[in-house]
């Protein structure tokens, strides 16, 4: 494994090194139990800027797992595990239900903050995420449930019949929205992205973080600008760093964007103090530039 090599070429190990050690069985029951407890789990909150109105509109939902031994692990470290064993699909049942109960917390407050979740392929074309997503909404009262379901491309062309179906479903019986995360990175066919019922494209951070300086880069978020207005849709764009990719995307029209330059995924808590305007957006750091990764 990722063993760093010393300038003296002999090897020393780095405390993420631990993690690795951990035996995949041993990372496989530990999820099970946080996810059919729910215990260790836990939700950031990251904002999403309008840049027309200059306002935080809403947020993203991310999971972060508080494991026993080894502090806060992001996605990256147990969706793909989570995908293999099926787990997914309760963990993010358990994050739609948290969600939506955290929506209803906040409009008890006053505060309308639509909310984003990630759903993996599984969890959008097995079971039934449209029937559960309408009983939670009418359970909690939320109707439009004032809620987006982020699916990558990779999950609408796995089964395009039966994706446009559930989220044809999501979108009648509990007024949520559709997002296409990731875009650009995967392969969608542009007929289906003509006919899937989506109302967002989100794009992905690797052609947002150099744009400034790279021409290429820009025109290729150009051109998902383009393509996403003439088809309709709201465009996103993730991974904003700098003040400078924010101007920049303002001044070819994206309408909306997401990054660390506007706000870290951060405790519920945290993000009204945000969109409240307390701080400001740059400069709220919940969340390290590095935490675990
Ligand atoms: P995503 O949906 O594309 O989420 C955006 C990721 O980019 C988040 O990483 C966020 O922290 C990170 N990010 C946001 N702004 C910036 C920035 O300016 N620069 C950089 N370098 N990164 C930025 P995170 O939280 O580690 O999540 C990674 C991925 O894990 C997500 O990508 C999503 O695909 C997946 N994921 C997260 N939560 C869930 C969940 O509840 N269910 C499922 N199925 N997948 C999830
Ligand atoms: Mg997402
Ligand atoms: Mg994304
Ligand atoms: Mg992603």
């Amino acid at each position: 494994y990722a063993a760093k090599r010393s300038g003296g070429g002999s090897t020393f190990y780095t405390p993420e090194l631990d993690d690795t050690l951990l035996s995949r069985a041993t990372l496989i029951a530990q999820l099970r139990r946080a996810v059919e407890e729910g215990d260790g789990l836990d939700l950031a909150f990251q904002p999403k800027f309008d840049l027309r109105s200059r306002r935080f509109f809403g947020v993203e939902a991310l999971i972060r797992w508080r494991h026993p031994a080894h502090n806060l692990l992001l996605p990256d470290r147990f969706i793909t595990l989570a995908e293999e064993t099926g787990l997914i699909t309760s963990l993010d049942r358990w994050v739609l239900r948290q969600a939506a109960s955290q929506r209803r917390r906040w409009l008890a407050r006053g505060v309308d903050l639509d909310i984003a979740l990630n759903v993996s392929p599984h969890s959008l074309l097995e079971g039934d995420l449209a029937g559960d997503v309408a009983g939670l909404v009418r359970e909690l009262g939320l109707m439009p449930a004032g809620l987006t379901i982020e699916v990558t491309e990779g999950a609408l062309m796995r089964d395009p019949e039966r994706a446009a179906e559930v989220l044809r479903r999501l979108r009648d019986e509990s007024g949520i929205r559709v997002a296409i995360d990731d875009f650009g990175t995967g392969y969608s066919s542009l007929a289906y992205l003509k006919r899937l019922p989506v109302d967002e494209v989100k794009i992905d951070r690797v052609f947002v973080k150099d744009m400034v300086a790279e021409p290429r880069d820009a025109s290729i978020v150009r051109t998902i600008i383009e393509l996403g207005h003439n088809l309709g849709l709201a465009v996103v764009a993730e991974g904003v760093e700098h003040a400078e990719a924010l101007d920049r995307l303002s001044a070819m029209g994206c309408d909306q964007a997401q990054g660390f330059h506007l706000g870290r995924p951060s405790p519920a808590s945290m993000l009204v103090e945000l969109v409240e305007g307390a701080g400001g957006a740059a400069g709220t750091s919940p969340e390290p530039a590095m935490a675990a990764r």
